[in-house]
């Protein structure tokens, strides 16, 4: 008899099976349906030896001295800053949109003040902001969206920056300093021997049994156990009957080459041109030293497995049908990007989890808690 079956071996169910098995010392069953642990952050070496991420590339990047703690326990980092360059108008330039951005564009000499005033003199007021569109023309301008944001968010979604709520393309600040860094955390780092390692010193625990290549539905009734941690996706829980909750997804092509180097940062953006989204080259991010470099282009598509949940208002309606049954149904705890159906970055998913481990502990009391609760009753009885 398991305490805990837990669907999923991403970071939320690695993170809870590591709490469960180590701090409450319960017996966890953790599965996975894919032929491996780490979910969509599982990195391996491919047959040249360089080290790639299967499902695109995963930048750790986090504010919480807490989540960076927690997971330090099983990596060592490396210093990572992360930098992408898109391909506008046959240049490569910074995005985020800086300062060199758009010296380099319209090729002017503009000061930090000075753009501060070019961005007032075209961005387009808009009374309510509730699209993407909308989110970079108040900003920006037309002129800066049509470059940067149209023609990306278009391929990477399949809809138009006019249909998609404003968190996609608010998530990309707009700088006019010289800040060429993609992210502005304080902890910015990449896992030294990868994210699988990082995964499997997680679970490798004597409580915690890890079965891959194992679905949910055929073992739920064969297994016994008696309470389940579901990360995987919330409809297909219910058996989708409520219907399908839209999402994105993304065809990898992977590539050798056999140079050094290819590209001058880790991340290529393509707005413009090309059917795939960006190339990325993994040493730049892992630091490793090799003969040849390795690169991963992505193709977004309607078909394939979930990663992008689709933010529209009707979907976030479906959702919530789904999430009312959820809260209706005993012993399932639902955590994870899946299960939320809401994008996630890694280090937000090490923090939900964290915090359900937390509610577990108020939810679910052991048997030698439950004993200290009867003990501090029956002297409070004695006591009264
Ligand atoms: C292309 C891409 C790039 C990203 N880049 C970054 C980045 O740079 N930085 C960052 O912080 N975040 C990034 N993310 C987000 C990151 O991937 C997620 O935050 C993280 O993987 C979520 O972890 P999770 O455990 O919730 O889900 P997942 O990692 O998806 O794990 C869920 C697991 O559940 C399994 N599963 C589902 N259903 C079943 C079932 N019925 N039975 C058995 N197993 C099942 C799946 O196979 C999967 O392995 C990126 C995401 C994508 C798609």
């Amino acid at each position: 008899m398991y305490d805990w079956l837990i669907v999923g071996a991403g970071f939320a169910g690695s993170t809870l099976a590591e709490r469960l098995a180590s701090v409450r010392n319960e017996r966890v069953l953790l599965i996975d349906r894919r032929p491996h642990i780490g979910g969509n952050a599982y990195d391996r070496y491919n047959d040249d030896g360089l080290l790639i991420h299967q499902y695109g590339p995963h930048i750790f990047h986090t504010n919480s001295q807490q989540i960076f703690d927690y997971l330090s326990r099983f990596t060592e980092w490396n210093f990572y800053e992360h930098r992408v360059l898109a391909q506008v108008d046959g240049m490569l330039v910074p995005i985020p949109i800086n300062l060199d951005t758009i010296n380099r564009l319209y090729d002017l000499t503009l000061t930090s003040d000075d753009l501060e005033k070019w961005f007032a003199a075209r961005a387009e007021p808009v009374e309510e902001i509730r699209t993407s569109e909308d989110a970079v023309v108040s900003k920006v301008g037309r002129e800066l969206y049509e470059k940067f944001f149209r023609g990306y968010t278009r391929k990477q979604w399949g809809l138009d920056p006019s249909e998609l709520d404003k968190s996609v393309t608010s998530r990309v600040p707009t700088r006019t300093n010289q800040d060429d860094r993609y992210f502005g955390d304080e902890f910015q780092f990449m896992p030294k021997h990868g994210y699988t390692r990082m995964f499997e010193r997680m679970v490798d625990h004597p409580n915690i049994h890890v079965m891959t290549q194992t679905d949910y539905r055929d073992i739920r009734d064969i297994v016994p156990h008696r309470r389940v941690i579901f990360t995987g996706p919330i409809d297909e829980f219910f058996d989708f009957r409520f219907g399908k909750l839209p999402y994105r997804s993304l065809g990898f092509k992977h590539i050798t080459l056999d140079k050094a180097w290819y590209q001058p940062v880790g991340v290529v953006n393509f707005p413009q041109t090309e059917a795939y989204t960006r190339i990325t080259e993994y040493k730049h991010l892992t630091g490793q030293e090799h003969p040849k470099t390795a690169l991963t282009y992505e193709y977004p598509s309607a078909e394939g497995d979930p990663y992008y949940p689709i933010p529209k208002p009707e979907n976030q309606e479906l959702f919530k049908r789904y999430e009312r049954l959820a809260l209706a149904t005993p012993n399932v705890w639902f955590v994870g990007r899946l299960a939320t159906y809401r994008y996630y970055n890694m280090d937000q998913i090490v923090g939900q989890a964290l915090a359900t481990f937390r509610r577990i502990g108020d939810a679910v009391p052991l048997p030698s808690d439950q004993m200290v609760v009867e003990v501090i009753r029956s002297k409070a009885s004695l006591a009264s």
